[in-house]
C-alpha cells in the first residue's frame, strides 16, 4: 500500500505516531516522518492513524490510479 502525508497540513499532533509508530515518527516537536509503502499487513493500523488524525493529513492509496492511469 501506499500513503502520503501532506505535510504543510500535519501540524505535528503525533496521533498517527500512537496509533502505527512503525510507519510513522516525529523528529522533534514538528517533523514527521513516515514510511511511504507499508506493508498492507499494516492497512488497518494505518487507516486507524488516518482516521485520527485531527487535520486529515494522512492519504492513502490516492497516487496509485493517478500515476498509472484508470483502467478502461
Ligand atoms: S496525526 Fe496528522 S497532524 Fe498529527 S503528526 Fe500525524 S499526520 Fe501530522
Amino acid at each position: 500500500m501506499r500513503i502520503v502525508v501532506d505535510l504543510n497540513r500535519c501540524q505535528g499532533y503525533a496521533q498517527c505516531v500512537y496509533l502505527a509508530h512503525e510507519i510513522f515518527k516525529l523528529n522533534g516537536a514538528e517533523a514527521l516522518t513516515y514510511e511511504p509503502n507499508p506493508d498492507d499487513a499494516r492497512r488497518l493500523q494505518v487507516e486507524r492513524a488516518a482516521a485520527a488524525c485531527p487535520v486529515q493529513a494522512i492519504m492513502i492509496d490516492r497516487l496509485d490510479g493517478a500515476e498509472r492511469g484508470a483502467p478502461s
